[in-house]
């Protein structure tokens, strides 16, 4: 796609909200792209416009079928004023398999990724430098066409929002705990959990309602037909460290391959710390902590990057992980994978994508 990406300029900024309230997804940049497809045309008019609500018709597929996707990355600003994206091709890659699971068609990655650095570039003001701050980007797709036949749409439009988001956690990485589940279930095998569709969102609300009641930070899903092996943690993948070595559940069609996921194993392997991927059951989990060796279990996803669990509840039982205390390889693959993000250490696998360098 060799497309202009026309710019509509909006009369007034918007007052950027505190640094110290930034908390996650409240707050909208000036800018988004727009870019809309009909089967006759392709992917046509790419645009970067002025944050504002769309019109929709009633019947717009979207509301009837769900023919919805999204990704989740963030640009980072660093001490330097280097503005830099994290692997974003693979997000890419990930958005054209989510649009391939649900009929959407497919979009140019590069092209995208273009459109993506140009309208954080537009926005670079938007971007945070608090410590563990950054500028979440909200690619998505949906469904537009009016016709209320079950088929794959004719029409879409793909949007980049940008949110200004602050530190997940306050000074320092905090333990959570965790509700695993027995009563629904996420995804199964066959269905779109590989996938970052929105339905899949909408089915695990009851459940994390639940947790919440219950006083979990998060749920922790198991396997959709035997209730029994480990798949995900909230909407981030799990590992456990166990006698030394790293287990996390092989990607088996139901779980959502993370980047932040790949970026982990990656650097395990560098770190020559054994990892492993593979079925793992909730079972194992419990009787490596029977043993004293569930040394540390954490998740892994974009918008935590790392999040150390201290509890486990399964069954009516709960454990606690390494004293409620965040483990040594939690806290350096946090400090790593966060020190790579914002240009403070060394990038040996060239993750870090550069869009500008601005003056500090
Ligand atoms: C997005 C997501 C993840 C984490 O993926 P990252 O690419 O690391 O952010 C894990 N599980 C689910 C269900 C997700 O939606």
């Amino acid at each position: 796609m060799n497309q202009e990406i026309l710019f509509i300029q909006r009369e007034e900024l918007k007052t950027k909200p505190d640094t110290s309230s930034l908390g996650f997804g409240k707050y909208f940049s000036d800018y988004m792209f727009v870019m809309d497809f009909h089967s006759e045309t392709g992917w046509y008019n790419p645009r970067i416009t002025p944050y504002e609500p769309l019109t929709l018709d009633p019947a717009a597929m979207v509301f009837h079928y769900g023919q919805a996707i999204f990704e989740g990355m963030k640009a980072y600003k660093g001490a330097d004023g280097t503005i830099q994206l994290f692997r974003p091709e693979k997000n890419m890659k990930r958005f054209n398999q989510s649009c391939d699971r649900l009929c959407i068609p497919q979009i140019d990655e590069e092209f995208l990724l273009r459109a993506i650095k140009q309208l954080v570039f537009t926005e670079k003001d938007w971007i945070p430098d608090g410590d563990g701050t950054s500028l979440y980007i909200r690619p998505f797709i949906f469904s537009t066409e009016a016709y209320l036949g079950v088929r794959p749409a004719k029409e879409y439009k793909l949007l980049v929002i940008l949110s200004p988001s602050g530190a997940y956690y306050g000074s320092q990485l905090s333990p959570v705990k965790i509700y695993v589940e027995e009563q629904y279930v996420r995804a199964s095998i066959g269905g779109v959990g590989h996938v970052k569709t929105a339905g899949n969102y909408a089915a695990s609300l009851k459940a994390q309602e639940k947790a919440d009641a219950n006083g979990f930070a998060q749920i922790l899903w198991l396997d959709a037909k035997e209730n029994k092996y480990v798949e995900e943690v909230g909407s981030m993948n799990i590992f456990f460290k166990i006698n030394g070595e790293v287990v996390t559940p092989r990607l088996n069609g139901s779980i959502l391959p993370g980047v932040t996921r790949d970026s982990v194993i990656q650097l395990l392997n560098y770190w020559k710390i054994p990892v492993r991927e593979e079925k793992i059951s909730i079972e194992e989990v419990y009787a490596a902590h029977e043993r004293g060796e569930l040394e540390e279990v954490f998740g892994a996803g974009t918008a935590a990057v790392i999040s150390p669990v201290g509890e486990l509840h399964w069954n009516d039982h709960a454990i606690v992980i390494n004293d409620y205390k965040i483990g040594q390889l939690s806290q350096d693959l946090y400090d790593e994978m966060t020190g790579i993000q914002l240009g403070n250490k060394e990038d040996p696998f060239n993750w870090v994508v550069k869009v500008a360098q601005v003056e500090v």
